[in-house]
């Protein structure tokens, strides 16, 4: 079995075992009809797609702002100028190297981890600093911290940043030599900055080997039964998948605010597709 996994397939995962096999092992997408809420949900995740598409295209090179000046969508114009007003000038003035949507990859477990970073600058003094830029509700720095997104991020950029040194060198860096921001732009100018250091790194490794480890072992059993239902059914509410699960053919009615979090996971899983290689 040659597993590749993403921070977004381990999240789907905890959430709900099921949800991943649906997701990532069947490869389905969208079943569920939509309402009128969820297509605001799905605007708002184009929207953020477009948002870091922009910044992409920007840092190659390209002069992306006339064109989001003609654009009628009003949030995404603001979202722009409180990037180039607020989120360029955290960046590092002048670092030895600098990368847009980079990836970089560990092996646990015979299983490989991938992280796609927003933005990843290495400082003159070997610091690795991690930007991702998010669009949906800001929150708080305990919460990110907890995300798998932080530990997968975290955890993979002190062992493999050394690789994007210009020269490259030794895969390894020090964990304190790792930080990550996260942009919102709904809160430009609030960035969450987190520290790491070696007991997060060790905790990360810990969290990590043993979610793979469990993944592994349902994978190999083959069997749709054992990826079970989530006991929570909060998470079944907005689910796209819950018409095979017979919780509910219809999606719930209102939108939640804090689903708006989840556009960007739910971006990542779009995204994510092919991440599972069985
Ligand atoms: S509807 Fe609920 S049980 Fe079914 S996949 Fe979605 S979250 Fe899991």
């Amino acid at each position: 079995m040659d597993l590749t996994l993403s921070q977004s397939a381990i999240d789907t995962y905890q959430r709900c075992p099921r949800r991943y096999y649906l997701r990532y092992v069947r490869g389905l997408d969208w079943p569920a009809p939509l309402t009128s809420s969820e297509l605001d949900f799905e605007q708002a995740m184009r929207r953020g797609e477009h948002f870091h598409l922009l910044i992409q295209q920007q840092s190659l090179g390209m002069d992306v702002t006339p064109m989001v000046e003609a654009s009628d969508d009003e949030i995404l114009r603001n979202w722009w100028h409180s990037f180039l007003d607020h989120a360029r000038t955290q960046m590092p003035a002048a670092p030895q190297a600098q990368y847009t949507e980079v990836e970089l990859a560990v092996t646990i477990e015979g299983v490989t981890v991938v992280a796609k970073f927003d933005h990843l600058a290495i400082e003159e003094d070997g610091r690795v600093i991690i930007f991702d830029w998010k669009t949906g509700t800001p929150r708080a720095d305990e919460q990110l911290a907890r995300t798998w997104q932080s530990v997968v991020y975290q955890f993979v950029a002190t062992e493999r940043g050394g690789q994007l040194q210009q020269p490259a060198k030794s895969p390894k860096v020090e964990a304190t030599q790792v930080q990550l921001t996260y942009w919102h732009a709904r809160d430009a100018q609030q960035p969450v900055r987190l520290p790491y250091d070696d007991q997060m790194h060790e905790e990360g490794r810990r969290r990590l080997t043993t979610v793979i480890a469990e993944m592994k072992g349902l994978i190999e059993c083959d069997q749709e039964a054992v990826f079970v239902h989530t006991p929570n059914e909060g998470e079944c509410r907005h689910c796209p998948y819950r018409s095979y699960c017979e919780r509910g053919q219809e999606a719930g009615g209102e939108m939640e605010p804090e689903m708006l979090p989840d556009v960007e996971e739910m971006m990542k899983n779009l995204d994510g597709l092919d991440d599972l290689d069985l």
